[in-house]
């Protein structure tokens, strides 16, 4: 057995279409979208072909949708900006967000007045709506909801229409951090309205480095950098006609192809689960998940504790769910917060429409040398 890739929550392999575009646009198109002779129109056209993609994408209008580097920097400026330019006193969020809301949030409360409020989370990850629609009826203060729609660790999806009427209802801004659900879940911002969300293209089989936000027409904000007037304004830098294209092509596949892959993912998801019930103590974290994301916690022991060595040098990739810090290995923040024992270890299994059962096979056999099997 070759390599078996299963952490494509943490990034995808390019897909061949994909590559092929950003090939000819190498290739054929490196003008400066911004200059206004033959070769910089080429370039604008074909990145305004792109937005029209995503913007149709999401039921947005082209003039919606801004390109940048990453969702990380999307998030950082919609969180900061928002403060400033719309008045925003209160934010809510969850504790189980991707560290670029939490740590931008941590840095928030630090230099700003804004309130910061941290949504309840139960033992298997649900966020507390409830607690949610109660802050917003009790206090009225200009409040923007920050919620991600698919969390990457535990694969947890929330109700983002219910989420997008509970703020609606009260007057609150609803920014959604949709990297791990575009391309796969049903994502329209007619169907559930939002402020803001954010996408990365390497996540949907798309080049790393570029990603785009959407910003609704009614609450604009500013830049987070200065410089040229690029993206209207909205995002200073030349923009990456590469990665942008490359973008445009992953999504329009990721739609194109979705229920094909997603019915491939839950047989690949159905097969691993049913694997997993060989094995002794195991635990799946998390409740209404995402099909192509599997945390698994494994009991304790010394060969256990080596796991995701021992599923490197058994040619597996997958991710675990802890983080190092001064040499100390400790879980998560996702894992802390649903309460999570310290004693096992937990391992992030993602998958792809590019995997297959006899991988997942594989990966079966290699875990049980080092975690227990039921006894027959
Ligand atoms: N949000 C979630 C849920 C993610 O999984 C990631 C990537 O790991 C990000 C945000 C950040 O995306 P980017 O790699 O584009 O900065």
């Amino acid at each position: 057995m070759q390599h078996v890739y299963l952490d494509h929550a943490s990034t995808t392999p390019l897909i061949e279409p994909v590559i092929q575009e950003m090939n000819t646009v190498m290739r054929e198109h490196f003008g400066n979208a911004s200059s206004i002779h033959h070769h910089g129109r080429q370039a604008k056209m074909l990145v305004e072909n792109a937005r029209k993609t995503i913007a149709q994408a999401l039921g947005a209008s082209i003039g919606e949708i801004f390109f940048c580097s990453s969702a990380t920097e999307a998030h950082n400026m919609i969180l900061t900006n928002s403060i400033k330019d719309l008045e925003v006193q209160r934010i809510i969020s969850s504790p189980i967000e991707h560290h670029c809301i939490i740590h931008t949030l941590d840095h928030l409360a630090s230099i700003t007045d804004v309130e910061i409020v941290y949504l309840n989370v139960d033992k298997l990850g649900s966020v507390d709506l409830y607690q949610l629609e109660g802050l917003l009826t009790e206090n009225k203060k200009n409040t923007l909801v920050s919620l991600m729609y698919v969390n990457n660790e535990i694969g947890n999806i929330i109700d983002i229409s219910r989420v997008s009427e509970i703020c609606t209802t009260n007057g609150a801004l609803f920014h959604c951090d949709t990297v791990q659900g575009i391309g796969k879940l049903p994502l329209n911002v007619n169907d559930a309205p939002m402020a803001f969300l954010a996408g990365s293209a390497h996540k949907f089989n798309g080049p790393k480095g570029v990603g785009f936000f959407y910003m609704n027409g009614d609450n604009i904000i500013s830049p987070m950098m200065y410089g040229g007037a690029q993206e209207r304004n909205m995002r200073a830098g030349t923009e990456n006609i590469i990665g942008i294209t490359g973008m445009a092509v992953a999504l329009e596949k990721a739609i194109e192809q979705k229920e094909e892959r997603a019915d491939h993912i839950k047989k690949l998801n159905r097969h691993m689960r049913t694997r997993l019930d060989e094995l002794a103590e195991i635990v799946i974290n998390g409740t209404n998940q995402i099909d192509n994301i599997l945390s698994v916690s494994f009991p304790s022991n010394e060969r256990v504790d080596m796991l995701m060595f021992n599923l490197d040098i058994s040619r597996i990739s997958a991710s675990s769910g802890s983080a190092c810090s001064s040499g100390i290995e400790h879980d998560s923040h996702v894992l802390q917060h649903i309460g999570h024992s310290k004693e096992r270890k937990t391992i992030r299994f993602s998958f792809s429409h590019f995997n297959t059962i006899e991988e997942i096979d594989y990966v079966i056999e290699k875990l049980k040398k080092f975690t227990p099997v039921k006894k027959a």
